[in-house]
């Protein structure tokens, strides 16, 4: 059975990305790793780093060198605050670690937990510490859900991950049940990803314990997406699935969090898909954490002239700068758009497409109560208009122009 929820926009074409392998990146020139404002440095300033180096911690969560270089300290970059490594260019150079050598079943939420902060485990769909979304959870979550869609109908990375890495990502998922002390963990990919569910059901063979589920072909997903469609309930403004006792993750979060305490190593990479018209090469990527964007264009080939890379949709199309945030799946590269804008001609198709059920138009008469107080500012209205209408641009600017009054 293939699974709906409200809104949301079909893909005119899907990612030919599917059939492309992880291609795994050592070798960039520098890592910017990101630092909040009380974040403190261990390693001293211009000394020579492994990867797998404690050179730092932010917000409680050690922070480690993700590739072997030259530990340049915490640097003010574009607004941001990050930990910088220049790469020595050596491969080989890692630090020693000491695998997990307790068996899962004798983990508690607690181990578990301090496992994810030890190791530096993050949740990529947020950016957010695993260990503080683990803190206190035990008992507190019905279902975990691996939320295996894909942020943008060009990306194939969580795809990618569930075919070559099914093994670590249902050991992670194990974990987290572990963890959370939820019954059951499901699934959730897109329904025409039947390899990627297929090969998941190798490992994860037992039905008390997992499920798949298959969702229609739309975008954007999300928890809203994920809760109307696997438990038929609408979330309320401000509350997340979390509040409902639904713990989501990322494919990635699970696969990083079996490999770092298999290994003992801190998650020291972060997989992405890199794609767009504007870009030469088309790739997925397992990449060190905070590898630069120009690094990330160069592997692949250079961004055309005129292109820019967009974080993770093009909905809502967040320009990406600097290095690679924790939380970014796939990286677009595209030209900015140039759609004609005419007169609205009351198709309704942005209504349709909000999963919010809010009327995005509303906005063109100055009526905006509902969309200032519901809108996650997803972008699907402005994507689907056929008169190029700037939905969300217009949305924006007068709930933050509302806001500042
Ligand atoms: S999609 Fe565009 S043209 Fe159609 S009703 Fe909405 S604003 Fe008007
Ligand atoms: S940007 Fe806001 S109004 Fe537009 S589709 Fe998304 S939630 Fe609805």
């Amino acid at each position: 059975m293939i699974l709906d929820f409200p809104g949301g926009v079909r893909p005119l074409s899907r990612t030919k990305l599917g059939k492309s392998n992880i291609e795994y990146i050592s070798a960039c020139s520098a890592v910017c790793i990101k630092a909040d404002e009380g974040a403190k440095t261990v390693a001293a300033i211009g000394s020579r780093v492994l990867r797998g180096s404690l050179i730092g911690e932010s917000g409680g969560t050690p922070v480690y060198a993700s590739v072997a270089g030259v530990f340049r300290g915490i640097m003010e970059l574009e607004d941001n605050r990050y930990f910088v490594v220049m790469n020595s260019g050596e491969d080989g150079e890692e630090a020693v670690y000491s695998p997990e050598s307790r068996a899962i079943t004798e983990l508690n939420c607690a181990d578990i937990c301090e496992s994810a902060r030890r190791l530096s485990v993050v949740e990529t769909r947020s950016g957010a510490p695993l260990w503080k979304m683990l803190e206190n959870a035990n008992g507190k979550f019905r279902r975990l859900v691996i939320d295996c869609t894909e942020t943008d109908a060009s990306g194939a990375i969580n795809y990618r991950l569930c075919i070559e890495q099914a093994k670590a990502l249902v050991g992670g998922a194990k974990l987290l049940l572990q963890a959370t002390g939820a019954l059951k963990c499901v699934f959730a990919a897109e329904h025409y990803r039947n390899a990627a569910l297929e090969s998941i059901l190798k490992y994860a063979n037992d039905e008390k314990l997992f499920a798949i589920a298959q969702l229609d072909e739309k975008y954007p997903y999300g928890d809203r997406a994920i809760m109307e469609a696997l438990y038929l309930t609408t979330l309320d403004k401000n509350e997340t699935a979390f509040d409902r006792g639904i713990f989501i993750v990322s494919p990635e979060t699970a696969v990083a969090l079996y490999n770092s305490m298999a290994q003992g190593m801190p998650m020291l990479d972060r997989y992405i898909t890199v794609c767009g018209d504007e870009i030469a090469q088309g790739k997925n990527l397992c990449v060190p954490r905070g590898i630069t964007l120009h690094d990330i264009s160069v592997i692949c080939g250079g961004i055309k002239k005129g292109g820019r890379l967009i974080e993770n949709s093009l909905l809502s199309g967040k320009l990406a700068s600097g290095a690679l945030s924790d939380c970014t799946r796939t990286l677009i590269a595209a030209k900015k758009q140039t759609k004609a804008r005419t007169e609205c001609i009351s198709c309704g198709k942005c209504a349709d497409a909000c999963p919010i059920r809010l009327m995005p138009l509303n906005v063109l008469a100055g009526d905006i109560d509902d969309l200032r107080d519901n809108c996650i500012y997803c972008g699907a209205c402005e994507f689907i208009c056929p008169s190029g209408i700037p939905l969300l641009k217009l949305i924006k600017k007068r709930c933050n122009a509302e806001a500042e009054q």
